[in-house]
Protein backbone atom coordinates (compact mmCIF):
# COMPACT_ATOMS: atom_id res chain seq x y z
CA UNK A 1 0.00 0.00 0.00
CA UNK A 2 1.36 3.36 -1.14
CA UNK A 3 2.07 5.15 1.97
CA UNK A 4 0.42 8.39 2.99
CA UNK A 5 0.45 11.27 5.24
CA UNK A 6 -2.60 10.18 7.93
CA UNK A 7 -1.25 6.37 7.44
CA UNK A 8 2.14 7.73 9.03
CA UNK A 9 0.65 9.89 11.47
CA UNK A 10 -1.46 7.68 12.57
CA UNK A 11 1.37 4.88 13.17
CA UNK A 12 2.96 6.98 15.30
CA UNK A 13 -0.29 7.78 17.36
CA UNK A 14 -1.56 4.39 18.00
CA UNK A 15 -1.28 1.48 15.47
CA UNK A 16 -4.63 -0.14 15.73
CA UNK A 17 -5.22 3.35 14.19
CA UNK A 18 -3.07 2.72 11.34
CA UNK A 19 -4.12 -0.80 10.82
CA UNK A 20 -7.92 0.29 10.78
CA UNK A 21 -7.29 2.96 8.01
CA UNK A 22 -4.58 0.85 6.25
CA UNK A 23 -7.70 -1.64 5.86
CA UNK A 24 -10.01 0.55 4.51
CA UNK A 25 -11.84 0.35 7.78
CA UNK A 26 -12.55 4.44 7.73
CA UNK A 27 -14.97 5.80 9.82
CA UNK A 28 -13.64 9.82 9.65
CA UNK A 29 -16.77 11.10 8.49
CA UNK A 30 -18.54 10.39 12.01
CA UNK A 31 -15.63 12.27 13.68
CA UNK A 32 -16.56 15.69 15.03
CA UNK A 33 -12.74 16.23 15.93
CA UNK A 34 -12.32 15.73 11.89
CA UNK A 35 -14.96 17.93 10.73
CA UNK A 36 -13.50 20.86 13.49
CA UNK A 37 -10.00 19.95 11.80
CA UNK A 38 -11.23 20.57 8.18
CA UNK A 39 -13.60 23.91 9.03
CA UNK A 40 -10.27 25.34 10.28
CA UNK A 41 -8.29 24.97 6.99
CA UNK A 42 -11.27 26.13 5.14
CA UNK A 43 -11.09 29.37 7.04
CA UNK A 44 -7.47 29.96 6.87
CA UNK A 45 -7.44 28.68 3.42
CA UNK A 46 -9.75 31.72 2.78
CA UNK A 47 -7.75 34.01 0.31
CA UNK A 48 -4.74 32.69 0.81
CA UNK A 49 -2.97 31.42 -2.85
CA UNK A 50 -1.77 28.17 -3.66
CA UNK A 51 -3.50 26.37 -0.34
CA UNK A 52 -3.82 22.65 -0.01
CA UNK A 53 -1.48 21.40 -3.10
CA UNK A 54 -2.17 17.64 -3.88
CA UNK A 55 1.23 15.46 -5.31
CA UNK A 56 0.71 12.08 -6.02
CA UNK A 57 -1.12 10.48 -2.60
CA UNK A 58 -0.55 13.41 -0.33
CA UNK A 59 -2.70 16.54 0.06
CA UNK A 60 0.19 19.71 1.26
CA UNK A 61 -1.63 22.12 3.08
CA UNK A 62 0.93 25.49 1.78
CA UNK A 63 4.03 25.47 -0.09
CA UNK A 64 6.19 28.52 -0.12
CA UNK A 65 9.99 29.71 -1.39
CA UNK A 66 11.14 27.94 1.36
CA UNK A 67 8.78 25.89 3.10
CA UNK A 68 6.43 23.06 2.81
CA UNK A 69 3.62 24.24 5.82
CA UNK A 70 1.87 22.13 7.31
CA UNK A 71 -0.91 23.06 9.51
CA UNK A 72 -2.82 20.90 12.93
CA UNK A 73 -4.96 21.95 14.13
CA UNK A 74 -3.24 21.07 17.92
CA UNK A 75 -0.30 19.86 19.01
CA UNK A 76 -1.89 16.93 20.61
CA UNK A 77 0.64 14.60 19.01
CA UNK A 78 4.05 16.47 17.43
CA UNK A 79 5.71 13.36 16.92
CA UNK A 80 3.38 11.91 14.50
CA UNK A 81 2.85 15.38 12.76
CA UNK A 82 6.67 15.83 12.49
CA UNK A 83 6.37 12.26 10.28
CA UNK A 84 3.93 13.15 8.37
CA UNK A 85 5.37 16.54 7.50
CA UNK A 86 9.10 14.29 6.60
CA UNK A 87 7.12 11.62 4.32
CA UNK A 88 5.75 14.92 2.43
CA UNK A 89 9.31 16.79 2.10
CA UNK A 90 10.71 13.22 0.89
CA UNK A 91 8.08 13.25 -2.10
CA UNK A 92 8.95 16.48 -2.61
CA UNK A 93 12.39 16.12 -2.82
CA UNK A 94 11.77 12.78 -5.26
CA UNK A 95 9.91 15.44 -7.73
CA UNK A 96 12.79 17.55 -7.20
CA UNK A 97 11.26 19.92 -4.69
CA UNK A 98 13.68 20.66 -2.00
CA UNK A 99 11.60 22.68 0.98
CA UNK A 100 12.07 22.54 4.78
CA UNK A 101 9.54 21.41 6.83
CA UNK A 102 7.13 24.08 8.94
CA UNK A 103 4.20 22.96 11.26
CA UNK A 104 1.98 25.53 12.56
CA UNK A 105 -0.43 24.56 15.60
CA UNK A 106 -3.48 26.41 16.19
CA UNK A 107 -3.90 25.25 19.63
CA UNK A 108 -0.80 24.73 21.55
CA UNK A 109 -0.87 22.99 24.88
CA UNK A 110 1.89 20.84 25.24
CA UNK A 111 4.64 22.53 23.36
CA UNK A 112 5.94 25.70 23.73
CA UNK A 113 6.34 27.27 20.29
CA UNK A 114 3.45 27.33 17.96
CA UNK A 115 5.35 26.80 15.30
CA UNK A 116 7.78 23.50 14.48
CA UNK A 117 10.64 23.65 11.71
CA UNK A 118 12.05 20.65 10.54
CA UNK A 119 14.60 19.19 7.97
CA UNK A 120 14.62 16.43 5.85
CA UNK A 121 18.53 14.88 5.97
CA UNK A 122 20.21 11.66 5.12
CA UNK A 123 19.36 9.90 8.88
CA UNK A 124 15.56 10.37 8.86
CA UNK A 125 14.90 9.33 5.14
CA UNK A 126 16.76 5.98 6.33
CA UNK A 127 14.32 5.79 9.30
CA UNK A 128 11.54 6.82 6.77
CA UNK A 129 11.86 4.03 4.81
CA UNK A 130 12.27 1.49 7.83
CA UNK A 131 8.97 2.66 9.13
CA UNK A 132 7.20 2.46 5.41
CA UNK A 133 8.11 -1.43 5.67
CA UNK A 134 7.45 -1.25 9.10
CA UNK A 135 3.57 -0.02 8.19
CA UNK A 136 3.13 -2.19 5.86
CA UNK A 137 3.90 -5.13 7.62
CA UNK A 138 1.61 -3.88 10.34
CA UNK A 139 -1.28 -2.88 7.84
CA UNK A 140 -0.84 -6.71 6.11
CA UNK A 141 -1.22 -8.56 9.32
CA UNK A 142 -4.44 -10.50 9.05
CA UNK A 143 -5.66 -8.78 12.61
CA UNK A 144 -6.02 -5.23 14.39
CA UNK A 145 -3.80 -4.64 17.02
CA UNK A 146 -6.11 -4.48 20.18
CA UNK A 147 -7.52 -1.43 21.70
CA UNK A 148 -5.67 0.87 24.51
CA UNK A 149 -7.35 3.23 25.86
CA UNK A 150 -5.42 6.62 26.24
CA UNK A 151 -5.41 10.44 26.13
CA UNK A 152 -6.92 11.51 22.75
CA UNK A 153 -8.92 7.77 22.54
CA UNK A 154 -12.47 10.22 23.06
CA UNK A 155 -10.99 12.10 20.39
CA UNK A 156 -10.73 9.86 17.76
CA UNK A 157 -13.09 8.56 14.78
CA UNK A 158 -12.48 4.87 16.17
CA UNK A 159 -13.36 5.15 19.03
CA UNK A 160 -17.20 4.02 19.48
CA UNK A 161 -15.64 1.09 17.21
CA UNK A 162 -12.73 0.17 19.38
CA UNK A 163 -14.59 0.65 23.14
CA UNK A 164 -18.63 0.38 23.05
S1 LIG B 1 -9.94 4.90 19.82
FE1 LIG B 1 -7.88 4.85 20.70
S2 LIG B 1 -7.27 2.69 20.50
FE2 LIG B 1 -8.99 3.00 19.11
S3 LIG B 1 -8.05 3.49 17.14
FE3 LIG B 1 -8.50 5.42 18.15
S4 LIG B 1 -6.63 6.00 19.22
FE4 LIG B 1 -6.48 3.79 18.71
Amino acid sequence: MKLTGTLINYYFHCKRQCWLLGNRINLEDNSEDVRIGRVLHEIRADGVKNRELAIENVKIDKLTKDHLVEIKKSDADVEASKWQVLLYLKILKEKGINRKGKIEFIEKNKIDNKIVFLDLNEKNELELEDIEIKINNLINNSIAPSPNLKRGCKKCAYYEYCFI
